[in-house]
């Protein structure tokens, strides 16, 4: 089992959609003990069975990230349960709806910090404030997307965000390399999730990467969970400071693939599923 010893924290279940789930799901399976957290009150209950089918319903923790108490809160709770971690998956993002959709440079100094604070900052102040906890083979893992590298419509502010996300990836595992943590994400491709509902026309994002990604479908949570699980193991473990795609090979694509009927008129590739 590849992650047999190891334990770490899981921040981002709202559901069994969550990428976070995936993640957790494909950890648990290969041997690791977790502890899992929820936003707040009104999440606790609907979490309880997921943490239960994770094996960890007596490690069910409050943490809202924008809250720093919550975090040395949960510090102390996982000192309590396991000594030292060996991994931490921020999968947590939130922009207020003004932030994406409509007119980029419509948006709100307020707006603005808000989704900041919780997309980046958030993994920042839980890598220092969780770094005593972490033991000297551990791993950090975020997620991102591609519209914090080149322009995707209505992704707007959470573009940004994703952006300072990636570089603050490479910093820190600057910062903690010496220390023996490793720090990388994840760019997912379209996933429809809670958080993806948010985001103005999700679903032409999923149509449009079914039809020009390589591989011509959409990915999948356990697709994710499986990629999160090996950057979270010691299968890589020189590996820090990456984005990782696993977006069916979308980003590799410079021009959209087109096929030419018989009378020479042009068509996308497309498999015919939505
Ligand atoms: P999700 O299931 O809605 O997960 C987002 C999580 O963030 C939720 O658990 C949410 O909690 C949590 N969150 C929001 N504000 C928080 C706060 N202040 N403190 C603590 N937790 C907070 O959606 P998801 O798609 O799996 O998103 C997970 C990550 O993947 C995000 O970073 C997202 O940007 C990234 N991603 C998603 C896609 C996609 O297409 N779905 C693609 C690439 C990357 P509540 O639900 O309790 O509010």
């Amino acid at each position: 089992m590849i992650m047999q010893g190891k334990r770490g924290v899981v921040l981002g279940i709202a559901n069994k959609k969550s990428i976070a789930y995936g993640i957790a799901k494909a950890c648990r399976e290969q041997g690791a003990e977790l502890a899992i957290t929820y936003l707040n009150e009104r999440f606790e209950k609907k979490l309880a069975p997921i943490a239960k089918e994770l094996g960890c319903e007596e490690r069910l923790y409050p943490c809202d990230v924008s809250n720093p108490e919550e975090i040395i809160t949960l510090r102390k709770s996982l000192e309590d349960d396991f000594g030292e971690i060996d991994f931490i998956v921020h999968s947590i993002a939130f922009a207020p709806k003004e932030g994406l959709s409509g007119h980029f440079s419509d948006i709100p100094k307020d707006t603005f910090n808000v989704a900041m604070d919780i997309s980046v900052y958030s993994l920042i102040e839980l890598s220092r404030e969780l770094k005593p906890i972490l033991s000297n083979n551990s791993s950090i893992l975020t997620l991102s997307y591609y519209g914090g590298v080149k322009y995707i419509p209505n992704y707007n502010l959470m573009g940004i965000a994703k952006s300072a996300l990636e570089m603050s990836v490479k910093y820190l595992a600057e910062d903690l390399g010496r220390y023996g943590v490793r720090v990388n994400a994840i760019s997912a491709g379209p996933i429809k999730t809670l958080a993806a509902a948010g985001i103005g026309d999700f679903s032409f994002m999923l149509k449009w990467n079914l039809a020009h990604s390589p591989i011509k479908r959409n990915v999948t949570i356990d697709e994710v969970g499986n990629s999160g699980m090996y950057l979270l193991s010691d299968l890589s473990s020189a590996v820090t400071g990456e984005i990782h795609y696993v977006d069916g090979g979308y980003n590799i694509m410079g021009m959209p693939a087109v096929e030419f009927d018989e009378d020479g008129k042009p068509h996308i590739a497309w498999n015919g599923e939505s």
